[in-house]
């Protein structure tokens, strides 16, 4: 079995003064504290238009993104190639769902693919399908209930906006991932997605769909889509993520009085996530995997079926994927074993990335495991440069 843990791999392309500054960051987002100061203050800086980017900008946007537009991520996208691990650019600017950003949008996504298709070490694009459309006529739609004239043609220009975002990928011979959000919005985008891959995936899957395996119904429901993409002769492709909105889901089913979406245990949710990619990999010949995860266990454990399977590492019908500045271990590492490795590497102006910015932080606060770990192998490889300047 392959070790996650070789450092020297994992932050080959950081510099010592890099390595310091990521240890300062990750001690600081650790506490929370911190965090919660800053997720207060930020955003009240932000309204009284107090400047915030030259702190910002050289410390926690600098570690999480790639820049403020597609052309500035380029240099990261190249750091990253020499160790033949690829990108995702991903633009992150939170919608405000007018008219005027979503056409914004649609058009920036646009662009993400047609720079993807220009360059081998973009294999991906990817979108959020609420930023595309008011959201109250979005879970106005999946909860099944009748839509007024003028949400009816606003939900009409939303099919249409997704059709052209996929033709788009089609085209151009670039994998498109739709991400996951909310339980409430997702039922009407796993019938929209469903559609998409049944007209664009006939040969190989250009399309793919993100599974939450903290659902309780994933599991069946990747059955069920396999099943569908079989009787109808398309391949399936399936982006696996264990979930990020499980605290505040469990909030809305408790206040809203439905049973709640998510397992009731991080066991339940770990068993399915791993059932569903062993699953995906017995079917490799109908299903395509993205395994979008900083978890040790699950990455270990595909790697495993690989070999099990007699599957070759580079085989392009598997991916493994992490956030840009999150588990360089587990990607620069797996890298190295010639798996395909893919960094998600969020960009857009500062002000709209805030809010991705505190969730990554509130996400390393809240899985302090995580942190504590990224923390320690960031020591451990200080030291081990330290080590070998003295022993010279
Ligand atoms: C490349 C990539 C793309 C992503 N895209 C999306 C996306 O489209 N949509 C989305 O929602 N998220 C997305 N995420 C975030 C993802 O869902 C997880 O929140 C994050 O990756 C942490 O899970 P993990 O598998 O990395 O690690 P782990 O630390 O092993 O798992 C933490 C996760 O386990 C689950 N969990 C924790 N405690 C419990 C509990 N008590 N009961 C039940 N479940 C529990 C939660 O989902 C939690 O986020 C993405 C992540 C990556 C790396």
């Amino acid at each position: 079995m392959i070790s996650l843990e070789n450092t020297k791999i994992a932050f080959e392309n950081k510099s010592n003064k890099d390595l310091k500054s990521m240890r300062l960051l990750f001690k600081l987002i650790s506490k929370n504290w911190f965090v919660s100061t800053t997720k207060t203050i930020l955003p009240l800086a932000l309204y009284i238009h107090f400047p915030i980017k030259w702190i910002v900008k050289p410390t926690i946007f600098k570690h999480f993104c790639g820049g403020e537009t597609l052309e500035s991520c380029f240099k990261v996208v190249e750091k990253l190639s020499n160790n033949k691990v690829y990108s995702i650019l991903d633009y992150s600017a939170e919608s405000t769902n007018s008219n005027e950003t979503i056409n914004e949008v649609t058009d920036e996504i646009i662009k993400t693919i047609l720079n993807a298709a220009k360059n081998p070490f973009i294999p991906f694009a990817v979108f959020k399908p609420s930023a595309l459309i008011q959201n109250n006529i979005l879970e106005k739609k999946s909860s099944g209930q009748e839509l007024n004239e003028t949400e009816k043609v606003e939900f009409e220009k939303f099919t249409q906006r997704i059709n052209s975002i996929c033709n788009e990928a089609y085209k151009n011979k670039v994998r498109l991932l739709i991400d996951a959000e909310y339980f409430r919005f997702q039922e009407i985008i796993d019938i929209i997605v469903t559609d998409m891959m049944e007209k664009y995936n006939k040969e190989e899957a250009y399309i793919f769909n993100t599974l939450q395996m903290y659902r309780k119904d994933r599991l069946q429901f990747l059955k069920y889509s396999h099943n569908i993409a079989i009787l109808k002769g398309y391949k399936l492709g399936i982006k696996f993520v264990r979930g990020a909105y499980m605290e505040q889901e469990r909030l809305l089913a408790k206040n809203n009085n439905y049973p709640s979406p998510i397992h009731n245990t991080k066991e339940e949710t770990d068993n399915d996530f791993n059932l569903g990619i062993e699953y995906t990999i017995n079917n490799i010949k109908t299903i395509e995997t993205f395994c979008g995860t900083h978890n040790e266990k699950s990455c270990l454990l595909l790697t495993n079926l690989f070999s099990l399977n007699k599957i070759e590492n580079n085989d392009k019908r598997i991916w493994f994927s992490q956030l840009y500045g999150m588990s360089e271990h587990i990607s620069f590492n797996l890298a190295n074993e010639k798996y395909n490795v893919v960094k998600y590497i969020p960009y857009g102006p500062i002000k709209k990335v805030l809010p991705y910015l505190i969730r990554r932080a509130e996400e390393n606060t809240s899985i302090k495991g995580q942190t504590n770990r990224e923390l320690s192998l960031i020591k451990v490889e200080i030291n081990r440069r330290k080590n070998k300047y003295e022993n010279r």
